[in-house]
Formats: structure tokens, sequence, C-alpha cells
């Protein structure tokens, strides 16, 4: 194996193959790279059976990546190896073996809707008011939990004090509910692997020997969880090789524990540690841009990270009026690139998903090609969620979540009050809904209901036997079909049933695809269902062409020739919840080290001087991490001006005049509005001006209203009031 191309410590990394290893190095740094390496060599030079070696990567779309490449570096085994993200290896351990822990091994996997309605149920269930008791907490609550690996005796036990305690109550009855559901939310597919490993060592052992070599990427993100069940696999041969950057580490709110890479080396007294130091991803100006603003971090070990490359062309500043602006500004400047790179070369990150619409507005209307990741809603659209219901029932009848969205999915006739003596009745008996059906002439379940309800079950019980010799295409075909499904859509003949019906088509091309790669098995339904179930932030990246738009989050690990960073607004990012707590703020800062260390050759930075957030208009002052980054290495945009724009409506000596647009207009009432004024409408209420348009008498407003949005007004003639 050539590895004439990596650097002395890269090599070394490479070549330590025993025993455990610590590679703790900055942004493209080659991390990723040695990783893959690692695993090739071990391959090649060691002749370690690929059965043997076990990499976990943070994404699916990482763990693809790997494959490619060490399918290209060895000449065969590489198929045989397990490439994975935790949850994807905890699926595969967990179908060969949970039912030692008494769950089917055709369980089903919830998605966080599927929770919520757990939740839900629960909180109807104990006559709690759901205005009250948040479901998105409740489930927050539950998957710290068992991030800590606290089961809910433990925690019913330890809760202090409201809520805690009610809390604490509803865990016991959720994970109670999943287990007679044989469902696994994702947090349990980790615990559970772990509590399978505790109760049976023959299993654990198996695994032992089978990972001989472990490895894991982007380890500072792990949580407690994660941390033990790799502590589990590698006790016997402890030959681990971590990899990470204790500077990226931004999932706190997901349980990640920054201190499992910190105390990698009590844990293995024995650990070789590496440290590497060259970037090879970002030219020079990109990566003394990251060194700048992570520096202010006081809470972490001062690391050397160095660039080979030249300067490259400044970072650019954008400023804007609205984020309309700031969307159009961004376009711009992709135009203006697009001879140079393709589409594909370039991304846009943000801090939150809310973020990407007027992003998406603007591309769409000049025609650039984008894909967006993470955020997409497609698979918790209603058709898409009522067709993977039924799937999920073909597969696991006891999956009452699931049978419960399609029982009455066409209307069957069978109301709420059917459901719910079923419901009592298995609950009672301890049996799914599916089996209660079997009992309902006992039930005091009417006639008529009855005759229906054997119908739906002998419909599934067909489709069941029926999956085992189809492709999931056809599967789903069969489906549409048998169960009425598509003519009741078609029927519909409205514009929503349309769009309900391409999706579904569109679906389908999800099917085919996997249907490419896979062949007809028993397996197959689980596979396709799991892996629907693990679609990750990053998927859809892989998709090569278009602008990649993305959260910062999502951009762990991934790298793009040109990067746009935006909405660089106090407020938006550092994001408000965080400002005045340290701690965060570092998490928040390292979260800019992150999204700033994925440009290779140029980097855009933009903000707004207003814009229109979850229904309102803020006007936010530039992020203090834009001051974080030395002057010589920024160009454009108004710095000084932009950043004390609002406050310096009194006077301020700083203010300076927008290039080529007028910021003030007067009225025929002689009274002058700039942009950035507050305004009130007579009718559409309070608005913020975000730009002046024209010139003389027809001179024009852009305004954005709090309730109904953009409005372009004529300056003369619109009743407004300056507030
Ligand atoms: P991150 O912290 O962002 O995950 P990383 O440390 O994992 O980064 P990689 O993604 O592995 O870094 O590498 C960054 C880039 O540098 C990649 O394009 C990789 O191919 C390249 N690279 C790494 N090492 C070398 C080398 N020795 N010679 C040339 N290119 C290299
Ligand atoms: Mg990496």
């Amino acid at each position: 194996m050539d590895l004439s191309l990596m650097n002395k410590e890269q090599k070394k990394a490479i070549q330590t193959t025993e025993g455990p290893l610590l590679i703790m190095a900055g942004a493209g740094s080659g991390k990723t790279r040695v990783l893959t390496h690692r695993v090739a060599y071990l391959l090649g030079e060691k002749e370690v059976p690929a059965r043997n070696i076990l990499a976990i990567t943070f994404t699916n779309k990482a763990a693809r990546e790997m494959k490619d490449r060490v399918g290209a570096l060895v000449s065969e085994g590489a198929e045989h190896m397990w490439i994975s993200t935790f949850h994807s290896m905890c699926v595969r351990i967990l179908r060969s073996n949970i039912n030692h822990l008494g769950y089917e091994n055709s369980f089903s996997i919830l998605d966080p809707t599927d929770q919520k309605s757990v939740v839900k149920d629960i909180l109807k269930r104990r006559n709690l008011d759901i205005k009250q008791h948040n479901p998105r907490s409740i489930i927050g609550f539950i998957s710290d939990k068992k991030n800590q690996l606290i089961r809910p005796e433990e925690s019913i036990r330890e809760a202090a004090a409201y809520p805690d305690t009610l809390y604490s109550e509803i865990y016991h009855d959720y994970q109670q509910i999943l287990y007679r559901n044989s469902a696994l939310d994702f947090d349990d597919l980790i615990m559970l692997t772990i509590e399978l490993f505790d109760k049976e060592p023959k299993v654990l052992e198996y695994y032992q020997n089978r990972f001989q070599y472990i490895h894991v990427d982007e380890y500072q993100d792990t949580n407690h969880a994660q941390y033990r069940l790799i502590s589990q696999l590698a006790a016997k041969y402890r030959n681990i090789c971590v990899v990470g950057d204790s500077d990226q580490s931004i999932y706190k709110f997901r349980g990640a524990d920054i201190t499992n890479i910190l105390n990698f080396e009590d844990d293995y007294p024995e650990a070789v540690v590496i440290k590497l130091e060259q970037n090879y991803r970002s030219s020079k100006n990109i990566l003394d841009a990251a060194n700048a603003v992570i520096e202010n971090n006081t809470e972490r070990k001062p690391k050397a990270l160095r660039t080979d490359r030249d300067g490259g062309p400044k970072l650019k500043n954008l400023v804007a009026d609205s984020e309309r602006g700031e969307a159009e500004e961004v376009v711009r400047n992709i135009l203006d690139l697009s001879g140079k790179y393709s589409y594909s070369d370039m991304a846009i990150l943000y801090r939150t998903n809310a973020q990407s619409r007027a992003i998406e507005d603007t591309l769409v209307k000049s025609n650039i090609a984008y894909k967006m990741v993470g955020g997409i809603k497609f698979y918790d659209r209603k058709e898409i969620k009522d067709l993977m219901s039924y799937l999920k029932v073909i597969l696991n009848p006891n999956d009452d979540i699931s049978f419960e969205r399609i029982v009455n999915t066409p209307k069957r006739g069978l109301g709420p009050k059917t459901v719910d003596k079923l419901k009592a009745h298995g609950q009672n008996t301890g049996i799914s809904i599916f089996e209660a059906i079997k009992e309902s002439d006992f039930i005091g379940i009417p006639k008529t209901a009855v005759v229906k309800l054997m119908g739906l079950v002998d419909l599934l019980e067909k489709l069941q036997q029926k999956a085992r010799f189809i492709t999931i295409t056809e599967l789903v075909d069969e489906v549409l079909k048998t169960t009425g499904y598509m003519e009741m859509l078609e029927a519909e003949k409205t514009i929503e049933s349309r769009s309900r019906i391409e999706n579904l088509e569109e679906f389908k091309t999800v099917t085919s695809e996997f249907d490419r790669d896979n062949e007809i098995s028993d397996e197959l339904l689980f596979t396709f269902l799991s892996d629907m179930a693990l679609v990750s932030d990053q998927d859809g990246v892989e998709d090569d062409s278009g602008v990649t738009l993305m959260t910062m989050h999502a951009s762990k690990g991934l790298e793009f020739k040109i990067v746009f960073i935006v909405g660089l607004e106090e407020g938006i990012f550092p994001s408000r919840r965080v400002a005045y707590d340290d701690k965060e703020l570092e998490e928040e800062r390292r979260l800019m080290y992150v999204a700033l260390t994925r440009a290779e050759d140029q980097l855009f930075l933009s903000r707004a001087n207003s814009r229109m957030i979850y229904g309102k208009t803020e006007a936010n002052m530039q992020s203090r991490f834009l001051a974080e980054i030395p002057e010589t290495l920024v160009e454009g945009g108004d710095g000084a001006v932009a950043n004390d724009f609002f406050s310096s409506s009194s006077g301020s000596a700083r203010k300076k005049q927008a290039p080529k647009r007028s910021r003030v207009v007067t009225n025929n009432s002689g009274v002058s509005f700039s942009i950035g004024d507050k305004v009130a409408h007579k009718k559409f209420g309070d608005g913020i001006i975000s730009a002046i348009k024209g010139e003389g008498d027809s001179q024009e407003l852009d305004i954005i209203f709090t309730k109904v949005g953009v409005k372009r007004l004529l300056a003369n003639f619109a009743p407004i009031e300056k507030k």
C-alpha cells in the first residue's frame, strides 16, 4: 500500500495497529482520511480478515464514503466489513439477538412523530393537559435518561421534584408501551444493545471476538451510552482507535460528552496519542480566521494547525437589509462563481432550518439547482407515513402505533370507539391490537365492524405472505392498490391529493434504488424499514448536483470549495438562547469553527440588518463571531456601519450611506424614512423598512410586516407612521 502521500504523523497513525490509539487533531488535518487508510492497511498489509474490523462513522453518508474509499484501496474483502453509524450497527446486532430481551426480532423503529403520539396517548390516559406538558420536553427528558443509561425504575427512584417525578412516570409508561409493540426509539437501539451485552456475556464475547479492531470517527461527539458500548466491545482486545477534535464538539444538546475523548488516556493508560497539525483542506486566510475565532474559547487546550496552502482570496463580508436581500447577495455571488466552480462545490450553511426558506425561494427564482440536507420533511408527509405504517405492520403486526394510523385509512367505517375497545382489550390481556381483532367478536364490537376488521386482518396477512417473494417497489404498489389507498387519492381529485400521489411516486424512486442494491429475501422488508428509519441529517448530500443547503451541525466532517455562512447576527448565531451562558457560548463558537473550516477555497460571511424569522421581524447586531475574525482577512460589506446601524439612528458619526442606494425618503407630509425604521401601518400593523427603491415620486418602500410579511408600498401614499 502506498503511504507516500501521507505525512509522518499520519503514517504513524496508520501503522500503529495494535493497542489503543487516540488521534486528536484540528479540522481538515486528515483524521477521517487516516481512519480510512488505517482500515485499508489492516486489510491489505496486516491481512486482518474484513469481518474482524469495525469502523463507526457519525453519519450514513460518511459510512458510505468510507466503504467506497476502502473498496478503492483494497482489492477484496471490503464488503464484509462493518462500516456504519452507531445506530445501524446496533440495528444489525439487535436484529439477531434482541429476542434475549423479550422483543421480537422484527422490531419496529419509531420516528419522532411516532414518539410524540405515544407520549400524547400517555398524557391522555393520565388525564394530563397536553398544553401544560409539552410532549417534546418529555421526549427530550426520556432521551437524556437513555443516553445516560438510566432505566425508568431508576429514574423514578432518583427524581427529586416535579417535573422529573412526573416525567419519570411517563418514561416508565412509555417504555412499557414500546416493549409491548416491539418498538424501539433511536436511543433504545444503543441502550438495549448495552443491556443485551450486560445480560448475555456470550453474545458480547461473540462480538468482541468479531470486532478485534475498532475505529470511531468524531469521537468528541459520542454520548455516555455510545461510550459504554465501545468500552464493552473493546474490552477484550483493546485495539481501539478513536479520532476527534475537542474544538468540534457540537452535540451537547443531544447528550454528547466531551470528557469521553479527554479521558481516553485515563481509560487506556497504554494508549498512543498522535497529533496531526497540518491542515490540507483550507486556504491560509480561511484557516487563520478559524484559528482566531476558536482561540476565544477559554476551556480548551491550545492546538497548532497550519497549512502549506497560500493565502487565497480574502473572506468576503456580505451585508443586506433583509433576509431576502441576504439571499439575493448570496445568489449573486453564486452566479459570479459559477463559471469557475460547479454548484455542487458550494454550500450554504445556517444556524437553524428556519433560515432556509428565503434562500430556497431565491434559488428557485434564479433557476439554481440546490439540495437541502436534513430538515427535509419528505418522510414526515402524511401519505408517506401512512404507507410506511402499512409496511411496518406487515413486518411487525404487534406495532400498535403504526396499526392505529392505518386501521381507518382509507376510511373503512372503523371509528375511534372501536379502536379504543380493541386497545383496552389488548392492554388488559397483554396482546396487540392486531391480535385483539381476532377476538373482537367477544368484546362488544358491533358485528358490522367485526366483519370489516377481519377483512383488514385478512388483507394484511396476505400482504405479509407476499412480502417475502417480491421487491419493495412491488410491495408498495400492492399495498397502495389492495388497501384502496391510491383509489382514495384518485377519487379526491384535489390539488392536494394530486401532490400526494406525486409524492408516493417519488417514494418509489427511493424503493427502486433500494431494490437495485438488495436481493429479495426474508430480510428485505426489515432492512428497508430500518434503512429508512436511520435516514440521517446528512443524507441527501451524495446527490452530486446543485448547491448544498444545510445546518452547520449537519456539515460536520464535510468539505466544500465555496462556503456561505449566513445569518451572522447576534440572536441568530450565536443563538439568543445561549448569549448569556459562557459554556453554551463556547459550544456555539465551536459550531462557528466547524462551519468556517468546511471551506476549501473561499468563504462568504453574510448577515441582514433586519430579518423576518418565526413570523417576527428582528433587527440584530452583527455576530460577535464576525468581530473575532481579524479585519485583515476580510473584505467587503460596510462592516462597522452595519454593526451599529440600528443604534446609530441617533446620529453616530460612523453611519455611512450604502453605495448606490438611497437610504432616506421623504413623503408628501414631510416625514423622512430610512431603512431600519420601525413603522406602523393602518392595516398591516407594525413593520420595519427593509429597502427603498426607485426615484422621485415613484419611490417605494419594502416593509417587512410582523403579521403579513413583506409589502412594497409607494412612499408618498403609504398610510404609515414612524414609531
Ligand atoms: P474534520 O475535522 O473536518 O472531520 P478531518 O481531520 O477528518 O477533518 P479529512 O476530511 O480526513 O480531515 O481531510 C481533509 C482534506 O485533506 C481531505 O480532502 C483529504 O483528502 C485531504 N488530505 C488529508 N491528508 C492529506 C495528505 N497527506 N495529502 C493530501 N491531502 C490530504
Ligand atoms: Mg473528519
